[in-house]
């Protein structure tokens, strides 16, 4: 605390919303935009975990692999606060962010929604990005989700990085419509053989992490990969989703 406070000092930290200078308990957001944050609540008793806004997106659409739960932290807005902190750790080398963001994530979201999880499998992004970019924003976002549930309930779930590889030549998603997402993302997504011919993950239940569900398209090819896989289930977790 007193290293903190006196890091605070000598090299200020400022919130990636609204710029404002952090106060030393407070991580990446300050607390006034962190209560505005606009939660989505997938996991409290208005919804359940197995049938929210999110996780409808995902019923029927991952082939013959089970889909168990699904829940997005907050609602995604472009030119918003949330979007300030998706760009910020996805294009401005900010992996801590992801981090940070990734552990309140799981503290808040709770253990009924991690308990039975064995694996996390975080959405692949292509060998020049990761190049690009130095990482992968949602291997990150990971860490400090597993770095979370270790918090609040002494679980640990490793994470598979390398289970679903990403090829080179998909165009961005970000301006295509609905249909043309479902035809660019086909083909693209290839599950790894070391990871088929891995005993240990048979007949387990893996969660896949991304950073921002819009139609569910990306998350859904990355799924369908693992089908060759005896006894595998499937929950989804996400940063934010659109509404
Ligand atoms: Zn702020």
């Amino acid at each position: 605390m007193i290293l903190r406070s006196i890091l605070d000092v000598l090299l200020p930290r400022y919130c990636v919303c609204c710029g404002r200078r952090l106060m030393h308990e407070e991580t990446a957001i300050c607390l006034h935009c962190n209560i505005a944050l606009p939660r989505t609540y997938h996991w409290e008793s208005t919804e359940t975990l197995e049938n929210n806004r999110l996780a409808k997106r995902f019923f029927g659409r991952t082939g013959t692999i089970p889909f168990v739960r699904g829940a997005s932290f907050i609602y995604h807005t472009p030119k918003s606060n949330t979007a300030k902190i998706v760009y910020d750790f996805k294009y401005y080398d900010n992996p801590l962010l992801a981090r940070n963001i990734g552990e309140m994530m799981a503290c808040e979201i709770g253990e009924d929604f991690f308990h039975d999880i064995d694996f996390i499998i975080p959405v692949p992004i292509n060998y020049k990005k990761r190049w690009k970019r130095g990482y992968n924003q949602s291997e990150e976002l990971s860490k400090g989700i597993a770095k979370g549930v270790k918090k609040i309930c002494s679980k640990s779930i490793p994470i598979m990085n390398n289970a679903i590889k990403r090829s080179e030549n998909n165009i961005s998603q970000t301006r295509l419509s609905h249909l043309q997402r479902i035809d660019n993302i086909k083909d693209v997504f290839y599950l790894n053989e070391k990871a088929y011919k891995n005993k240990d993950i048979q007949n387990c239940h893996v969660l896949i992490v991304d950073d921002i569900i819009t139609t569910g398209s990306t998350v859904i090819e990355c799924i369908k990969q693992l089908q060759p896989i005896k006894g595998i289930k499937v929950s989804v977790l996400s940063l934010g989703c659109i509404r």
